[in-house]
């Protein structure tokens, strides 16, 4: 098992490549129970639009490929806070814990009223007192915000 800010790293690099494709610089990655990378996603802005959130696409894929009971012991890592929409995949995956580098407030200092990413100020917490199941959530890393935003900062 690698540590969060080593998986948050990775996540990063997906980032990088999401941007370089023509998408949004974002990454996850599903994380099992042992500590190896299961999913891994970027942004696919470029192919599915508003809905392309790299941690929906790993989610979907996720809750395609396993049950709910071993996505418990699994989680999700993204480099920036996952939205209301990609908490709610989380949530109906049945992923046990999500890991997230940059907060959502601090994406949307940069995003502003950028139509590409009008963000839902609705942290993933929120999302997820609201359901019936528990979710271990450990982020933001400030100390990785630096590096996170490296990909966003010319972008938007
Ligand atoms: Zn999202």
């Amino acid at each position: 098992m690698r540590s969060d800010a080593e998986y948050l790293r990775l996540t990063m690099k997906l980032a990088a490549e999401s941007r370089a494709s023509g998408s949004h610089p974002f990454g996850a990655l599903l994380v099992g129970p042992e500590g190896d990378v299961l999913f891994s996603s970027g942004n696919t802005y470029a192919r599915d639009r508003g809905v392309g959130h790299a941690e929906s696409n790993v989610a979907r894929a996720a809750a395609l490929r396993y049950e709910p009971a071993f996505l418990a012991g699994c989680m999700l890592v993204t480099s920036v806070e996952p939205c209301c929409m990609c908490s709610g995949a989380s949530y109906w995956a049945g992923i046990g814990t999500v890991v997230f580098g940059l907060s959502e407030k601090q994406l949307v200092k940069l995003t502003g009223d950028n139509p590409r990413n009008l963000t839902i100020d609705l942290s993933c917490r929120q999302v997820f007192a609201a359901g019936r199941r528990q979710i271990e959530v450990r982020g933001p890393f400030p100390e990785l915000e630096d590096e996170i935003l490296k990909d966003h900062k010319d972008f938007w």
